[in-house]
């Protein structure tokens, strides 16, 4: 069987119209006739008040221009949108705004939040775990660019190109994903679904590895500088080439994982063949959301790992994007003492108000009572222990 490629660039000198155009030849290239429309589809998550904040949350809008350059150097005579659908509580038309996309119109395309051409319900032929869901025109009927971003995820571990697509997903569909998915594993089998629909529409992925994000991400992590650009048309493959340059296992990621396993894409880097420059000469450690706890195969150590959202006390400026996200509705905001109320009862753990909140007041926690038992099951482990060196001591 072919080997699918993924190119890793670096981008010399700020220039990412060479690095691109370079990532994506060494990936295969773009087909030489698309007929329909096409969509880039970047991460637009969410805008902070400096653009230095910013960028390494969302996809570099120049890595975008650049792409829209090489599209129209082929002379596709098709439409091209440049789309996306913010988190779930947010307008996405702002965020356009906000952090420069909207400036791409500039370039004769359209940019524009993902449902803006409608959407329709669909149902993946092979569901892991959801059964149907609402998919954006857009995305359904156009020849797929993919570009992600680099960063880490406190749910998902980390997110890049199958991540990416949840955005091809419009508004609270999200979060009822969200709750359809209900754990971390769950989430990441409705994503695939997701990708299961998309995969064939998509021509080529190109991750945006300019700054990344390392740590308390997808919006609330710290930058890091990689100066990379990477592409590939296999999605599964690009993500297990990025995350083993973030230095993790790809074996660690439910997404990459579970597309491989059901044969959506190869994740194995012995079955992927990489162009350009090599994982060893660009690799850095990115900090991960998660806790050393995690990796323990131990069902009842995940359960004790299990985190929650909790306000940091100040600063909350009531503007309710936390109560309207939630997807079990878990939290409510108080206008007059302006902070979030959470009921942990239903909390799922989506993260997906720690994701949205502006402000960057509500953290994530380890759950205080599972703390307790945490420390309970020490203190359990070292009585037995205990008597097993006072029983052998006295045999
Ligand atoms: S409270 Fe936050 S983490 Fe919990 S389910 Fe709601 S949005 Fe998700
Ligand atoms: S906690 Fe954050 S998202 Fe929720 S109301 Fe306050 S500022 Fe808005």
């Amino acid at each position: 069987m072919k080997k699918p490629k993924v190119a890793i660039v670096r981008i010399k000198n700020g220039d990412f119209l060479s690095a691109v155009k370079e990532a994506i030849e060494l990936a295969g290239g773009l087909p030489d006739k698309i007929e329909k429309d096409i969509l880039i589809k970047p991460n637009i998550l969410t805008f902070k008040k400096t653009e230095e904040e910013t960028i390494p949350i969302i996809t570099n809008p120049e890595v975008v221009r650049s792409i829209i350059k090489i599209v129209k150097e082929k002379d596709y005579k098709s439409k091209i949108y440049v789309a996306d659908s913010s988190g779930s509580g947010l307008d996405t038309s702002k965020v356009i705004e906000k952090t420069g996309f909207s400036k791409l119109e500039e370039e004769g395309v359209t940019v524009c939040q993902i449902s803006s051409n409608g959407s329709t319900e669909v149902e993946p032929k092979n569901p892991l775990k959801l059964k149907k869901t609402t998919f954006s025109n857009l995305s359904l009927n156009s020849v797929i660019i993919n570009v992600p971003k680099m960063k880490t995820h406190t749910l998902t571990r980390v997110t890049l190109a199958i991540k990416n697509l949840f955005g091809t997903i419009p508004g609270m569909e999200k979060s009822r994903i969200h709750a359809v998915g209900n754990t971390a594993k769950g989430f990441s089998k409705c994503l695939v679904d997701i990708y299961s629909i998309l995969k064939d529409k998509i021509v080529m992925n190109v991750m945006d590895a300019s700054i990344a994000m390392e740590g308390h991400g997808p919006s609330h992590g710290s930058p890091v500088k990689m100066d990379l650009i990477l592409a590939s048309k296999d999605a599964v493959a690009l993500d297990a080439v990025a995350t083993s340059i973030m230095d993790e296992k790809p074996s660690r990621v439910f997404t990459t994982r579970i597309a491989s396993e059901n044969s959506y894409g190869v994740s194995n880097l012995d079955d992927i063949e990489i162009v350009g420059e090599k994982i060893d000469d660009v690799k850095h450690k990115f900090k991960m959301p998660e806790k050393f706890i995690s990796f323990l195969p131990i069902g009842i150590f995940f359960e004790l790992n299990k985190k929650q959202p909790e306000y940091k006390g100040s600063g909350c400026i009531a503007c309710l994007r936390c109560q309207k996200i939630c997807p079990v509705q878990a939290i409510v905001v108080d206008k007059k003492e302006k902070r979030p109320y959470f009921d942990y009862t239903k909390c799922i753990s989506c993260f997906s108000c720690n994701e949205i909140c502006p402000e960057g007041v509500i953290t994530i926690t380890r759950r205080k009572y599972k703390k307790q038992l945490l420390f309970g099951g020490f203190i359990g482990l070292a009585f037995i222990a205990l008597i097993l060196v006072v029983s052998i001591l006295l045999a």
